[in-house]
C-alpha cells in the first residue's frame, strides 16, 4: 500500500501529524500496534467504568498554545473544563491551592513559605513561561538543525528581546531559587522539586530555568477532558477519517528500510509492507533506533539513543470507588509520609474523576487515576513472584496514602484496585523498558540538545515526547505541528 505520508503510532502527537496532514490533502496511513489509541494517554476499560491510563490533565489549550491551535486548525471542540483551583499539593500537613489567579497563588505560596521572594521568583516564573511560549510560537524553526534555521530564527527581529532567555537554557532552577533567596527554604524546595519532577521530569539541580518555569507555570493552568483524556484524540481521530485518512490498528512496525526509489518502505510484525514519500515516527527514540538498523535513519536514531539512554518510568493505581465525597481539586499532588517503596518521588499525583462524569464512572461513583515515578529497569528481568510482592507493597503504600489524606475514602466500596509498572507501560504503548513521560531536562544534556524532528534525513520527521520540545501533550502536539509545517514547506518547493 502507497501513501503519501505514513504515521508510526496513534498516541496524542501521532494523531496530530496525521490529522493535519490529511487535512493539508496529503494521502496518510497511520499505523498503530495496539487495539486501542492514544498511547500514553489512552483509556481502559472496566464494565462501567473508563480509566485514563496514565495522563490526565491537559494544558496549553490557550489560542496561541499547541492545543488551541490544534483545535482550531482542526475544527475540533472536546470537552474541556478549566479548574480553579487548578491543582491541590498536600505537604506535611499542609493543603497548598494552586490558584489560577497569579495574584491569590502568590498570596497563597507567602502563606506556606513565608513571604520572603515568593513575590519575585512567581512573577519571573511566568514571565519567562509566557515569553518562551511567544518565541517557540513564532520561530517553528526552533532548535535550529542546521545554518538554514539559524539565519531564519535571527531575521526575525521580535526575537532580539528573547536573547536573555536563551542564557536561562544553560542554568539549573537552583540559580534562579537562589537569585530569590529561596535555596535556604527547605519546605519550598520540597515543594519545587516535585512540581518540577511532574513537569520537566527533573529536579531544581539540573532542570533548565527555561524549562523548569514552563513546567512550574502549569499547575496554575489545568483543564480537565471530559470523558477522559483520550477523548481529544477521538476528536482528532473523527478529523482524520473525515480527510480520508487511513488508521490501520494492530499493525506494529518492525521495520523500517529505504526504497530504491528514494521512498521509505515499513514492514510490520504481520508481514505487511507500506510505502510512502513522507515518513513520520512517533515512537520513542530508543524503540526507532531498533528498528531502522536497514535505513539511512538509523545512524541519527541510535547516536539520540546513545546520548540519551534513561527516562523514567510509571507506577500507576487505578480504582473506582463510590462516594459522595469530592475532593476540592480534580488533580491532587499528594507528598508522601515516606518515600514511596520502589520509586523515587517523594510524591504521587492522583486524578478523581469529576461527579458529573459518567462517560468515566456512573452517577455515585469516581475513578481514579494515580501516578508516580520509579526507576524503570529494577520491573525488568526478575522472577515473577518478586515483581508481584513489589508490585503489591507499593500499591498498598499508596492505597494507604490515599486513606491518609482522603478519610472519607477509606471504608467507601471500591471495585478494580489495579496497578500497572514500567512493564505493563512496555507491553501496552510498546515503549522501550517502559520509559515514558519523554527525555528529562536538564542542564547536562540541554533543551537544545534534545532530538531534533527532522536532521536533515531526507523525509524523515521524528515527534513525540522524546523529540524536541519533550514532554507531555502540549509539547508532544507542537512536535507534530513543526513537523506538518515542515512537510508542507517542504512539499510545496519540490512540486
Ligand atoms: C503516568 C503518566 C502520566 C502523565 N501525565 C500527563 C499529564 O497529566 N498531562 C500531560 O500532558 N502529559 C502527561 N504525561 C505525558 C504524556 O502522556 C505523553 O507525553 C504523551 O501522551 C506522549 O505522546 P506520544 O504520541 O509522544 O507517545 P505515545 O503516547 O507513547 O504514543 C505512541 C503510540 O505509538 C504506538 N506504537 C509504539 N510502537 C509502535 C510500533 N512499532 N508500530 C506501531 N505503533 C507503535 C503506541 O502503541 C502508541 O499508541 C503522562 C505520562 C505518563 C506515562
Amino acid at each position: 500500500m502507497k501513501s503519501d505520508c505514513i504515521v508510526i503510532g496513534a498516541g496524542y502527537s501521532g494523531l496530530a501529524a496525521a490529522s493535519l496532514l490529511a487535512k493539508q490533502g496529503f494521502s496518510c496511513t497511520l499505523l498503530e500496534k495496539h487495539t486501542a489509541i492514544g498511547g500514553c494517554a489512552s483509556f481502559f476499560r472496566r464494565m462501567k467504568f473508563s480509566f485514563d491510563v496514565g495522563a490526565t490533565t491537559l494544558s496549553g489549550v490557550q489560542k496561541h498554545q499547541p492545543l488551541g491551535k490544534l483545535f482550531d486548525v482542526l475544527q475540533i471542540s472536546p470537552e474541556l473544563k478549566q479548574l480553579d483551583p487548578a491543582m491541590i499539593i498536600y505537604l506535611d500537613d499542609k493543603k497548598i491551592i494552586r490558584y489560577q489567579d497569579k495574584k491569590q497563588w502568590i498570596q497563597e505560596a507567602e502563606s506556606h513559605f513565608g513571604k520572603k521572594g515568593q513575590a519575585a521568583f512567581w512573577n519571573e516564573i511566568y514571565a519567562i513561561d509566557n515569553a518562551i511560549w511567544q518565541l517557540m510560537d513564532k520561530n517553528p524553526e526552533f532548535p535550529p538543525s542546521n545554518i538554514k534555521d539559524v539565519f531564519t530564527i535571527a531575521s526575525r527581529l521580535s526575537n532580539i528581546k528573547a536573547l536573555p532567555l536563551l542564557v536561562q537554557l544553560f542554568r539549573p532552577m537552583d540559580i534562579l531559587l537562589e537569585k530569590h533567596g529561596l535555596h535556604h527554604n527547605a519546605l519550598f524546595k520540597r515543594f519545587i522539586n516535585e512540581q518540577l519532577l511532574i513537569s520537566t521530569q527533573s529536579f531544581s539541580d539540573s532542570a533548565p530555568i527555561v524549562t523548569g518555569a514552563m513546567g512550574l507555570a502549569y499547575p496554575s493552568e489545568t483543564y480537565y477532558p471530559i470523558g477522559g483524556i483520550v477523548k481529544p484524540a477521538q476528536l482528532m481521530l473523527d478529523s482524520f477519517r473525515k480527510h480520508n485518512g487511513t488508521l490501520i490498528m494492530k499493525e506494529e512496525i518492525v521495520k523500517i528500510k529505504n526504497t530504491s526509489s528514494g521512498e521509505y518502505a515499513v514492514y510490520t510484525a504481520k508481514g505487511n509492507e507500506y510505502t510512502c514519500t513522507y515518513l513520520i515516527s512517533s515512537i520513542p527514540i530508543w524503540n526507532l533506533s531498533d528498528i531502522t538498523s536497514d535505513s539511512t535513519i538509523h545512524p541519527k536514531a541510535q547516536s539520540y539513543a546513545e546520548s540519551f539512554p534513561k527516562a523514567w518510568g510509571a507506577f500507576t493505581v487505578y480504582f473506582a470507588v463510590e462516594s459522595d465525597f469530592m475532593p476540592q481539586s480534580v488533580y491532587n499532588q499528594v507528598h508522601t509520609k515516606s518515600t514511596i517503596p520502589h520509586c523515587e518521588g517523594d510524591s504521587f499525583f492522583m486524578t478523581y474523576s469529576m461527579s458529573d462524569d459518567i462517560k468515566k464512572a456512573p452517577q455515585g461513583w469516581h475513578t481514579i487515576t494515580i501516578s508516580t515515578h520509579t526507576e524503570a529497569s529494577q520491573w525488568f528481568d526478575i522472577p515473577q513472584d518478586i515483581y508481584e510482592q513489589k508490585k503489591q507493597e507499593t500499591l498498598t503504600f499508596i492505597m494507604n496514602e490515599v486513606h491518609r489524606i482522603f478519610p472519607e475514602l477509606e471504608h467507601a466500596p471500591k471495585e478494580y484496585i489495579e496497578a500497572g509498572t514500567p512493564v505493563t507501560f512496555a507491553h501496552y504503548t510498546g515503549r522501550h523498558r517502559g520509559f515514558v513521560g519523554g527525555i528529562p531536562h536538564s542542564v547536562e544534556t540541554g533543551f537544545l540538545g534534545l532530538p531534533r524532528n527532522n536532521d536533515g534525513l531526507q523525509n524523515f520527521y521524528h515527534i513525540g515526547d522524546t523529540a524536541f520540545p519533550g514532554q507531555g501533550t502540549p509539547a508532544v502536539i507542537m512536535s507534530a505541528m513543526n513537523a506538518v509545517q515542515k512537510i508542507v514547506k517542504h512539499n510545496h518547493t519540490v512540486i
